[in-house]
């Protein structure tokens, strides 16, 4: 799994949903076709009347995630930019797209304004396997997110947090040790340690 393994699964379920922030700050979704991806970039496209063009033009922060059938899921953060050379990139996105022609016909495509995602966090969720699976990826100029728990050095090895971790994914050690790929981030653990020696690894 890399990066564009996991563009290459939005792009197959296609039907994603992406979150923009509305002018009142207010969070809005809504189900968009991933039109292409290559070169660990994601390109989508929207018309110019629509508020989810308002709203990407007026800041460009953007958040895409979507499940498939083997129910693995990618979810995305970064900046959509919009891309000169319009016409080009809308009747390239209408030849990988040819369903578009219904919706669009002839010229009216050119209403509409494509968009590409290079910058952005991208994680990878497997619920299909036991224990679960996790992994997360940069793209572009942004930088690695860390989430979830880790164990400190203050830890006194009571055991605890190994006896209820629900995916059995801390070992034994000095100190003992999260394994962050099968990691629910549910927060059991940290919830439970009697010295606090679980950390939040985004704090
Ligand atoms: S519960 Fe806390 S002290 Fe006990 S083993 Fe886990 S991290 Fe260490
Ligand atoms: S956050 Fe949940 S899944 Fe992850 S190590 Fe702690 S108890 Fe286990």
């Amino acid at each position: 799994m890399n990066a564009q393994d996991c563009l290459q699964i939005l792009r197959n379920v296609k039907d994603a949903a992406f979150a923009t922030v509305d002018e009142k700050g207010t969070p809005q979704v809504r189900i968009i076709d991933v039109m292409l991806v290559e070169n660990e970039k994601l390109y989508f496209c929207t018309a110019r009347g629509k508020d989810f063009y308002a709203q990407l033009m007026r800041d460009n922060h953007i958040a895409v995630t979507a499940v498939n059938k083997e129910f693995q899921m990618v979810r995305l953060s970064g900046t959509a930019k919009k891309l000169t050379e319009q016409k080009d990139w809308i009747d390239r996105i209408f030849q990988e797209n040819p369903s578009m022609n219904s919706v669009y016909p002839n010229k009216s495509r050119y209403i509409l304004e494509p968009f590409c995602i290079a910058n952005a966090n991208i994680e990878f969720f497997d619920l299909s396997k036991e224990p679960i699976n996790r992994e997360s990826f940069v793209i572009g100029e942004n930088k690695e997110q860390k989430k979830g728990f880790e164990i400190s050095s203050s830890c006194i090895g009571c055991g605890k947090c190994k006896k209820i971790c629900p995916q059995q994914c801390i070992s034994e050690g000095k100190p003992y040790e999260i394994h962050q790929n099968h990691c629910l981030h549910c927060g059991l653990c940290f919830e439970n340690c009697p010295v606090k020696a679980i950390k939040r690894r985004s704090a």
